[in-house]
């Protein structure tokens, strides 16, 4: 059975910029990456219509288009980029000790270092007229979004502190900003707050929930919902960002990596390093805090690096 198994230098466990950067790092470091791209391929990119601030693309590019642009780097140095999802792992936890993990629940490979890129994904209020809305209006994202709502009028909800980020951020693009807070009080920092309160045209409703989108193919307005009185109104808005927080997808990994406890794992220092040897964390998977393209891209560079070297040093 054991003679039937695959082994590889490296696996790539994730496809968004960051495991796609560590990609066209190791294949040109003759690692012969193989990456796993799990089921949406691209990453969170592909949901975004527009990226203006990756640097390298003057006039913006399409977010999913730009995807296409790293897998075809990637494999243009030899990535075997494979479609499927990683379902378990059995990492060992000695220096040049082979990491086992299982393919679509059926196959099995061993890896001499392993690059988790697997990212995040934003949580949703999960409304139909939301999911719907997703790309016409409805985004997760004021940094990549918020541009195309120059001068109009949105709603951010959320209160922690990537809700309180991105109502600052966008009252200055947009002509006004309307925060929903589901309680009586926002979670985001005393700092973030005072900033929410010091801004003309940020208004906050405490109390107040999304009940529905309105619009056919583009939005038109919410309504809103006051839990405590239950009375409902509308506000005229084209754009809607849904800040509520972000699921690192990293279920796979529980129990076996350090993880903080929002489940983000933890590296070592400035470097990739997870608590295991061979096993690397690049991209929104161990960061929460600046969560860009770019950011992502960087640290799938150094994963490579530190693959690469984590290999040479076994020599
Ligand atoms: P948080 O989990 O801190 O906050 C999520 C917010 O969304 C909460 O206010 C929560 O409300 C609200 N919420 C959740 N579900 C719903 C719902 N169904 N309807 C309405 N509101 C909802 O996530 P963040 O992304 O804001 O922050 C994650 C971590 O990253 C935090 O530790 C934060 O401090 C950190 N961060 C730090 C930044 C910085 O330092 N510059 C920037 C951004 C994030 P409720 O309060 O009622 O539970």
């Amino acid at each position: 059975m054991s003679d039937t198994i695959e082994r590889i230098k490296c696996l790539i466990i994730g496809s968004g910029p960051a495991g796609y950067t560590a990609a066209i790092y190791a294949a040109r470091a003759d690692l012969k990456p193989v990456m796993f791209t799990g089921m949406q391929m691209g990453g969170q990119l592909t949901t975004t219509t527009e990226v203006d601030n990756y640097p390298g693309y003057p006039k913006g590019t399409d977010g999913t288009a730009m995807m296409d642009d790293f897998k075809n780097q990637a494999e243009r140095f030899g990535t075997d980029v494979r479609f499927g999802m990683i379902t378990k792992v059995d990492f060992s936890d000695e220096v040049g000790g082979i990491h086992k993990v299982t393919v679509d629940e059926s196959k099995e490979i061993e890896a001499e270092t392993v690059i988790i890129s697997t990212g995040a994904t934003a949580k949703y209020l999960g409304l139909e007229s939301e999911q719907r809305l997703i790309g016409g209006g409805v985004s997760a994202c004021a940094t990549c979004d918020g541009f195309f709502y120059k001068g109009q009028d949105v709603i951010v909800v959320g209160a922690g502190d990537t809700a309180a980020e991105e109502a600052t951020y966008l009252s200055n693009i947009c002509k006004s900003v309307t925060m929903l807070v589901r309680r009586d009080e926002m979670r985001a920092s005393k700092a973030m707050q005072k900033r929410v309160q010091n801004t003309p045209n940020l208004k906050v409703l405490f109390n107040t929930e999304l009940d529905e989108i309105i619009g056919d193919n583009v939005v038109d307005g919410v309504r809103v919902v006051n839990n405590q009185t239950q009375k409902k109104h509308e506000i005229a808005v084209t754009g809607v960002f849904i800040a509520i927080g972000h699921k690192p997808n990293t279920e796979l990994f529980k129990g076996v990596l350090d993880m903080n406890e929002t489940g983000y794992l933890i590296t070592k220092g400035k470097s990739t390093k997870t608590n295991l040897p061979g096993v690397f964390a690049a991209g929104d998977v161990q960061d929460h805090e600046y969560r860009q393209a770019v950011t992502a891209a960087g640290t799938g560079c150094m994963a490579a690096l530190d693959s690469e070297r984590y290999l040479g040093a076994l020599l």
